[in-house]
């Protein structure tokens, strides 16, 4: 499959790379890798990476703009279905090639390159690179990185591996970069933020099951001066709550009429709940978007049946 992608690749002169929309840092950070990866080792090759931006992220790294190309290759990045793709028609490629850590949700008619297992699309990016031998950089390796670390809120979930482990080190000895400044891209944020999570954790409801969730309305959005996709990020610093399982934001945006429902578990498998509100994502880390509040007090009903089903099982089974 490796030696797969790498011919496609070579066979054509122009390569474009996207990802999905609501852009996260493993979205971008595995496309941005990625095109300067080809960039370095086919400086011959006219490949860039789109996506509508986020001021959040500018600081990593720069997208390309979209332009009309001919007989070109598409590499989607992160992304398991056609309609999370971000600015790209299909229709105008000659060939598709999927790169992603999602379940698998459908095909995208060429190569697909899926490990629904990896922390991250960055991972399953540095195989690739591993196994090709392709050139890098410390700024590519820096990218990839940032985008494991990332999508692995910092290596805490089942996904960091001894295996992982020993892809971040050969990252780390062949193309270091510095640690700290890396975490300051990253984690460094304003003050604003971080009172809005003193008021997400004074609001969270916590049900006797274990739901944690709060509604991030527009109000409260202005009251703290932040965005709505910074205010929605925040779902992943409350990890680690010993009265809630499974906790969820629902945050106002305003801007595309709809609320940004974010879950996350730690016991429960969650995305078959999204999926019923036309979302997904990975089994203890999903997400939707709905049109009211109303409707994704609907999705906090379902989860709390899950959780009740789920801890009659852990009763059953002793636990
Ligand atoms: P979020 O809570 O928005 O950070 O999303 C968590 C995970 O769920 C990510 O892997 C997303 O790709 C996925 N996800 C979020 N929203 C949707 C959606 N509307 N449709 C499909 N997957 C989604």
């Amino acid at each position: 499959m490796y030696r797969k992608i790498l011919k496609t690749i070579k066979k054509y002169d122009t390569i474009v790379i996207a990802r999905h929309i609501g852009v996260d840092p493993d979205a971008l950070c595995s496309q941005l890798a990625l095109r300067d990866v080809i960039r370095l080792n086919f400086p011959e090759k006219k490949v860039i990476a789109v996506g509508t931006g986020s001021q959040k992220f500018a600081h990593i790294g720069k997208l390309d703009k979209l332009e009309k190309v001919h007989d070109a290759l598409l590499i989607v990045t992160d992304t398991p279905d056609k309609k999370r793709v971000d600015s790209v028609d299909f229709s105008q490629f000659s060939y598709v090639i999927k790169i992603d850590h999602h379940p698998f949700v459908e095909s995208f008619g060429g190569i697909e390159l899926i490990d629904d297992q990896a922390s991250s699309a960055c991972e399953v990016i540095m195989k690739f690179l591993v196994h090709t031998k392709l050139l890098l950089n410390p700024q590519i390796s820096e990218w990839l990185y940032m985008g494991l670390v990332s999508d692995s809120n910092r290596f805490l979930f089942d996904s960091s591996t001894p295996e992982l482990f020993a892809l971040v080190s050969y990252f780390l000895q062949k193309y270091p970069f510095s640690l700290s400044q890396c975490y300051q891209k990253l984690y460094l944020r304003p003050l604003n933020e971080v009172r809005l999570e003193g008021y997400i954790a004074l609001n969270m409801k916590v049900t006797d099951h274990g739901l944690g969730y709060v509604s991030i309305t527009n109000d409260v959005i202005l009251e703290y001066g932040v965005d709505s996709a910074s205010a929605g990020n925040m779902i992943n610093n409350f990890n680690f709550i010993k009265e809630v399982l499974v906790w969820v934001t629902m945050t106002e945006d305003v801007k595309n009429n709809q609320i940004r429902v974010s879950i996350r578990s730690r016991g429960p498998v969650i995305n078959h709940v999204a999926e019923k509100y036309h979302g997904g994502g990975h089994k203890f880390a999903s997400g939707a978007r709905v049109p009211t509040m109303d409707e994704a007090m609907k999705i906090i009903d379902d989860l709390e049946k899950v959780l009740i089903d789920y801890q009659k099982e852990e009763m059953t089974n002793g636990n």
